[in-house]
């Protein structure tokens, strides 16, 4: 399995050598030179296969070139039971993404995959466990060590960190906005005592924090003397172990060859709905994926209208459901790439005109005619409807859900199509946002009870201001380099 960048560079790279940068030296994403194909009888031979095994099979189309043997042994220790029950001691694999069905609407049965289950209570910890575990097996054999340097609002951050957490040839240095997280993300990050994680509270905002990496990554020698590197969303190993899920979803909810399925995506960088686009082009039978955003809406707006438009930090909306927060959702590009026809030339023309005039339009294109070819809907979602939705849905199901799943099946009610399951993900627990459910149903979210009185935790973190030469500073500290 080869890798290019979507702005053409094609140089023969193998899954390892792609799995710790981030762009590709073009500046482009990567992605396979082409997607591998599942087959009816594949699928269906794979209904009694526990998670990891079905992550095996999976992750073993992308990643040839890592000995089979190896890769099992990683997903083996990856998707476990004790890893995914959110604190619930036990081995019980059907934990790790459960499928619940919420009730009949629509002629159709409107269900939750929960894949908030891991360390953080989000769906990050699907991908980031994988990570952990397939950096500290390639660092090992490179003898290589590695230095993520991150920034943070809270579920990206927290989730790395658990999932790098006492690894060998790893450190993590997380920077966050000092007092701008809730009490219980504070807790999530900073009570980690291990010696390979550090927490430095910047005094500044997130936006602070994001520059501060921006810089530091800029200057390779640096870069290159400490190791640094970055676990953002666009890594293409975070993308595909998401795949996984789509595929387990789809296993759940259907008892036979060909049987179609809905997946309705809680959206910010379009990193998770990505890996829908990519199950789909593998052929699973996947109807519609449905594109859910906040009220920072530009991808809502792209598939409505064929208007691309990504806003600026000051036009961004925060939100109640912050981890969709973004204004340039940095894994599009690789749906763009597949919408163009794999044409780097003219995704070259729209991203120069992302450059130079702030957006593109598609409309009218024989492009834009294309995008239901790719089941891609969307819709938008307000505070005022997520709390709605949190109401109903706990009224009606007596299921508590979180504001971005809210988001999730608020706009999943608008596309429901008779016959077809609409599957909603669940990207997080209702427990690490208390604060809408609390407005919506006047009662402290459910706290899974490994997560009682985190907050009285010892915590352990460095207040430092917003500067670059005191970061590197601090990294250069650590390396001792
Ligand atoms: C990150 C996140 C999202 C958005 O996922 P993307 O892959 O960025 O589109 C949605 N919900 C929660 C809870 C998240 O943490």
């Amino acid at each position: 399995m080869h890798y290019q960048s979507t702005r053409g560079h094609d140089l023969p790279q193998h899954f390892s050598d792609i799995l710790l940068g981030g762009l590709a030296p073009d500046g482009g994403l990567y992605l396979p030179a082409e997607y591998p194909q599942l087959t009816a009888e594949e699928l269906e031979s794979w209904r009694e296969l526990s998670y990891a095994d079905l992550a095996f099979a999976v992750l073993s189309k992308f990643a040839d070139d890592i000995p089979a043997a190896d890769l099992q042994d990683i997903t083996r220790r990856t998707y476990t039971g004790e890893v995914y029950s959110n604190g619930r001691a036990g081995d019980d694999a059907s934990l790790i993404t459960p499928l619940r069905t919420l009730g009949e609407e629509g002629g159709t049965e409107l269900q939750l995959l929960g894949l908030s289950n891991g360390p953080t209570l989000a769906f990050k910890d699907m991908a980031m466990q994988l990570l952990g575990n397939l950096f500290e097996y390639t660092l090992a054999k490179s003898g290589d060590e590695l230095n993520i340097l991150g920034a943070t609002s809270g579920d990206t951050g927290s989730a790395a960190e658990h999932a790098m957490r006492g690894k060998t040839g790893i450190r993590v240095i997380m920077l966050s906005p000092h007092g701008r997280m809730s009490s219980f993300q504070r807790a999530q990050m900073f009570s980690l005592q291990d010696d390979n994680i550090v927490n430095l509270a910047v005094e500044g905002n997130f936006d602070d924090c994001q520059d501060i990496v921006k810089a530091v990554s800029k200057d390779a020698p640096f870069k290159a003397l400490h190791a640094v590197g970055t676990v953002n969303s666009i890594n293409w190993a975070r993308v595909v172990a998401q795949v996984v899920y789509y595929v387990h979803g789809w296993l759940l909810a259907t008892d036979g060859p060909g049987q179609k399925v809905s997946f309705s995506v809680p959206s910010g960088n379009f990193g998770n709905v990505c890996a829908g686009h990519i199950a789909r082009s593998m052929g699973l039978p996947i109807d519609q994926l449905v594109v859910a955003t906040n009220e920072n809406d530009v991808l809502d707006e792209f598939f409505r209208t064929g208007v691309y438009r990504p806003r600026s930090a000051a036009e961004t909306h925060h939100t109640s459901s912050p981890s969709m927060d973004i204004s340039k959702a940095s894994n599009f590009e690789r749906f763009l790439y597949d919408l163009v026809g794999q044409d780097a030339t003219r995704l070259g023309e729209l991203f120069r005109s992302l450059d130079e005039e702030g957006g593109f339009d598609l409309s009218g294109t024989p492009e834009f005619e294309r995008i239901s070819e790719f089941g891609f809907v969307s819709g938008r979602s307000t505070h005022a409807d997520r709390v709605a939705t949190i109401r109903d849905v706990h009224e009606r199901y007596g299921v508590t859900i979180d504001p971005h799943t809210a988001d999730g099946v608020t706009v999943a009610r608008r596309h429901l199509r008779e016959g077809v399951p609409m599957l909603v993900l669940e990207t997080a627990l209702p427990a690490k946002f208390a604060e809408i459910v609390r407005e919506a149903l006047g009662e402290e979210p459910e706290r899974p009870e490994a997560f009682e009185g985190i907050e009285g935790l010892e915590q352990r973190f460095e207040i430092v201001p917003a500067d670059v030469d005191r970061i590197k500073a601090i990294i250069a500290q650590h390396t001792g380099r």
